[in-house]
This record gives C-alpha cells, structure tokens and sequence, in this order.
C-alpha cells in the first residue's frame, strides 16, 4: 500500500520545465511524459506571452512527424499521445546541442552573414549551436564541440546524417503540405541504451515555415516568427500548418 502511494506520486513528479513543455516522470524509469503548454517566449525569454492552442497544435504536429520519420528508419523518443497536448517519450539524456538545419537564409544566419533573407542555399547547411541559455546558445564550430565533450567525433556524424536525412524528408513533406521548410532545429538524445534517438519536437515553435501559396514576406510566415515579430494572426498560422500537415498524414486519435 504504502509502495503503491509512493509510485503514485513520483508518478506526477516533475522532472524539467522549460519555455514551451513541462517533462514528467512516470512509473516506468524508461519512459517519460511530456506536456505541451500553450505559452510561448523568444529572444532567450526577453519576450513572453501565450499563443491558444499552441500545447495541442505543437504536440499533434510532431507526434505526426515522428510516426513518418520513424516510418523511414529514423529512430525518435515517441510512443504515443495519450492527451492531445500530451506526449509518452522513452526518456533520453539529451545532448546539449541544437541542431539547426537550413535550406533558406532567414533569422540568424542573415543577421550574421549578411546573406539576403529568403536566398536558397546551394546545399542544407547543418549548424550546431551549444544548448545553454545563460550563454544565448553561442554558435560552435567542431572543434569547439569536440573540446567541450559534448559528444564523439562519430555520433557527431552520426546527427548529421540523421539531421540531413530528417530535412530531406520533412522538406519534401511540407512541399506535399504547400510549405516551405525554411529552416528547423532538432534535439537528440541517448535512451538508456545509449542508442541516439531524436528528440523534442517538430513544431512551428522550432521550423521556420513559409506559405507557398503567396509570396508576401510577411502574410507567408507560418511560424513563431509571428510570435517574435509581434504579427497578427499568430494563432491562425499555427492552426493553418495543423490542419495541412494533418490533411497530409492522418494522425490517430489519442492513445494511451
Ligand atoms: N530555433 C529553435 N530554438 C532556438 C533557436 C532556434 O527552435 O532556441 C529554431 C528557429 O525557430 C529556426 C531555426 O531554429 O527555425 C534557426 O533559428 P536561428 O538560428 O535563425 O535563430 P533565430 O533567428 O530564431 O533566433
């Protein structure tokens, strides 16, 4: 009794909070459970606010594109998605990188190359920038990644082809869905078999997605740049992406 008590309440326990998602633990050691919450920020939290039915669009979205990429052997933390804005992980021990992935010059790659806004790049360009938001997640090169031990010379080239295969699939996805991937960032992690899993999410949180039925560098953004930008509509877009991706690929109904 007093066992059960206890598995009960480190069954609720909180593990992490972060911006957009709050990790628990569950029953089983091996497997967490994430919600996603509807409140939004930018500029490393400078930038506050909420966006409605961010948690269910954000979670629907990427438990869609996890069951594809998985369909096409890239292996991810996904199990299931028992509450709309809620989803059943294996846990992972992620690697503090983002992994950004760039087939259009926008955001910081403008800013800091001095590239115009909207140039297609010859070839997807895989970024690492250090996951550490009291440093503002700094650029890294290779080496710098490899001296801080974030992670081996060979699982380094292991996420960059996964990240290359996961863009060329997603790219094409979204084309399917009249979107165009501009850019995206991807969280890897080790589940306790240390085997390399992707991680977090897909969402319009994390991609930059353009509208390809129309050309207006403003009215085509589909994605949190709505949100940084303080745009309209922020709410709609989101919706818009939703209801495409999920015309595309038909997600099941929640399952525990
Ligand atoms: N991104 C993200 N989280 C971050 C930083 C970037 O999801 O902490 C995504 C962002 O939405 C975009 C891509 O990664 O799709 C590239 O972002 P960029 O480096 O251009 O930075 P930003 O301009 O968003 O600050």
């Amino acid at each position: 009794m007093e066992i059960q008590l206890i598995e009960t309440m480190s069954a609720a326990e909180k593990l992490y909070e972060g911006k957009a998602k709050i990790v628990y633990h569950t029953e089983d050691t091996e497997i967490h459970r994430i919600v996603f919450k509807d409140s939004a920020t930018a500029f490393n939290g400078s930038l506050m606010g909420k966006i409605e039915g961010k948690g269910e669009i954000n979670c629907t979205i990427s438990a869609a594109l996890f069951e594809c990429l998985s369909s096409i052997g890239i292996p991810t933390h996904y199990i299931s998605r028992p509450q709309k804005n809620q989803m059943r992980v294996r846990a992972v021990k992620i690697i503090p990188l983002e992994v950004v992935v760039r087939n259009i010059a926008a955001g910081s790659l403008v800013h800091q190359t001095g590239l115009p806004e909207g140039k297609v790049l010859q070839s997807p360009l895989v970024e690492f920038y250090l996951k550490n938001d009291s440093l503002s997640d700094p650029l890294l090169t290779r080496d710098r990644l490899l001296l801080l031990d974030l992670t081996s010379p060979e699982r380094l080239e292991q996420i960059e082809k996964m990240a290359r295969n996961i863009n060329q699939y997603l790219t094409d996805f979204f084309q399917r869905c009249r979107i165009i991937l501009v850019d995206f960032k991807l969280e890897f992690g080790l589940d306790s078999q240390a085997r390399l899993l992707l991680a977090d999410e897909i969402s319009p949180d994390t991609c930059r997605l353009w509208d390809a039925t129309t050309t207006d560098p403003q009215e085509r953004i589909m994605d949190k740049d709505r949100f940084r930008r303080n745009l309209p509509q922020v709410e709609s877009a989101y919706q818009e992406v939703f209801e495409r991706v999920l015309a595309q690929n038909k997600i099941g109904d929640i399952s525990p």
